[in-house]
């Protein structure tokens, strides 16, 4: 019998048995002791290990576990329904359950084409998004998505959507700083509308604070506002895809909610369960749905396990543990304390050329040289380099993409989970710092 191989992200690497969590906290079976500065991947946003939320699953799966969404509905899953609702302040009325967040991003797709198919309008197919994105790993999802590493083997595969530039002010797409740019990176989407054809184009899809992609990139004010204009004026709907932003990360419920937009279609993931159990969403306003309800009455998408009582019920409590201890109020201070530490840091380093993002989604991006901004050498690894530094530090951090096209660059993300204290938030910068300082002492070498 050949030997049983779990296959991991590095199939010749060996990783930390995990033993349990608490709090900020990971410990793995030998006893190490990580800080959790990512919230894994920008998911664990209540921390590990809190009670009610075990209490919450435990309940729920000793009354059900399981229901097909064909035979039944459940009143997690309606709760969970009204309350994100709620949250979106009546905008968002319809949700759709599912498992993950590329799921979520790839249902919005399609309904995003049946809204207008309902319509008689089937040839609005294509989904425009931006180069440096990344809105899931399924074929569908990865044609939205500008996330070069990650799309590379499976080209062929791939629909041919156009997409934009990101709003990477920090390297400038137009060559030019805001606002006297005028958002040319908003005005783009414009030009690609009417090159294309917009009965052709069902939606654009851009994440509000764009995550894995880019390390926090951050769109400057009026860009949303923008973007929305554009999309109205020729009948586009605009997807936002809050699996990364949702669920308070930045400061508000969704991210879109920093501006003053309010998008057709909405995806959540990730922070929905706060990792507690697997569980996403695809919401929509009543625009959306209106046709489908006055047509065929099926959203064409479902999952086996979508909406399932055990995961709703988890995310249900998860919700509620947040808006209980007022946690999403405290992200933007938390944010602002770690981004002064991090800007302190990089007086004292050589390496910092950028940080970035809102609330509890901080991007980092590691330059050679700041005043040029010129990028590492791909041979260097550094962002890889900094992650694998910080770990053997006890401090878990994100890699990101960074750099012109998103291939050339290095960035990490910092993103805590929300219930960070003050002395903890110490530790994490702390760690980060010597990492940091470790790596260039290397690099200098
Ligand atoms: N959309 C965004 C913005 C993400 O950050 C991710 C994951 O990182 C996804 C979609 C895909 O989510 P999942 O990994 O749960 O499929």
């Amino acid at each position: 019998m050949p030997q049983s191989r779990l296959i991991k992200p590095l199939l010749d690497q060996e990783y930390p048995m995990i033993s349990h969590g608490k709090g900020i906290y990971l410990y793995d079976q030998n006893g190490k002791r990580y800080i959790d500065g990512s919230s894994g991947a920008v998911t664990a946003s209540i921390g590990h290990g809190v009670d009610e939320i075990i209490e919450a699953m435990n309940e729920q799966a000793k009354k059900v576990a399981f229901v097909y969404r064909s035979q039944f509905t459940s009143e997690p899953a309606e709760q969970l329904a009204d309350t994100l609702c709620r949250l979106s302040d009546g905008h968002l009325p319809w949700t759709f359950f599912v498992n993950s967040g590329t799921e979520a991003t790839e249902t919005a797709m399609k309904m995003a084409i049946q809204h207008w198919q309902e319509q008689g309008r089937g040839t609005k197919t294509k989904i425009l998004s931006r180069w440096m994105s990344y809105h899931g790993i399924t074929v569908g999802a990865l044609s939205m998505s500008g996330h070069p590493l990650r799309r590379m083997r499976f080209v062929p595969l791939l629909e041919e959507y156009p997409s934009i530039s990101p709003p990477y002010c920090y390297r400038c797409p137009h060559k030019s700083s805001y606002p006297s740019c005028q958002l040319a990176c908003a005005s783009e989407l414009e030009r690609v509308i009417k090159r294309i054809g917009a009965q052709y184009i069902a939606a654009f899809i851009a994440e509000p604070i764009v995550g894995a992609a880019g390390g926090a990139l951050t769109p400057p004010d009026g860009y949303y506002e923008k973007i929305q204009e554009i999309c109205e004026k020729h009948d586009v709907l605009f997807i936002m895809d809050e699996v990364m932003t949702g669920n308070g990360r930045t400061g508000t419920h969704f991210g879109y909610q920093h501006w003053n937009v309010k998008p057709d279609i909405v995806t959540l993931g990730k922070g929905l369960s706060a990792g507690y159990s697997p569980i996403a969403a695809t919401l929509a306003s009543q625009k959306v749905i209106d046709p489908i309800l006055s047509g065929t009455k099926v959203v064409m998408s479902g999952h086996t396990f979508s909406g399932n009582p055990l995961s709703a019920a988890v995310s249900m409590a998860v919700l509620s543990y947040l808006e209980r201890h007022k946690l999403v109020d405290q992200v933007e201070e938390k944010g602002k304390r770690l981004k002064q530490k991090l800007k302190r840091l990089q007086g004292e380093t050589s390496m910092i050329g950028d940080i970035r993002g809102k609330g509890l989604l901080i991007g980092v991006e590691l330059v050679q040289n700041t005043l040029t901004k010129q990028p590492f050498e791909r041979h260097l690894n550094v962002m890889s380099r900094l992650v694998e530094k910080a770990q053997r530090n006890g401090l878990l951090i994100y890699p990101a993409a960074a750099g012109e096209d998103g291939i050339d660059g290095d960035a990490v993300i910092l993103s805590p989970p929300f219930i960070i204290s003050d002395d903890e938030m110490d530790e994490l910068f702390n760690l980060f710092s010597l990492s940091i300082k470790e790596l260039e002492h290397e690099l200098k070498g």
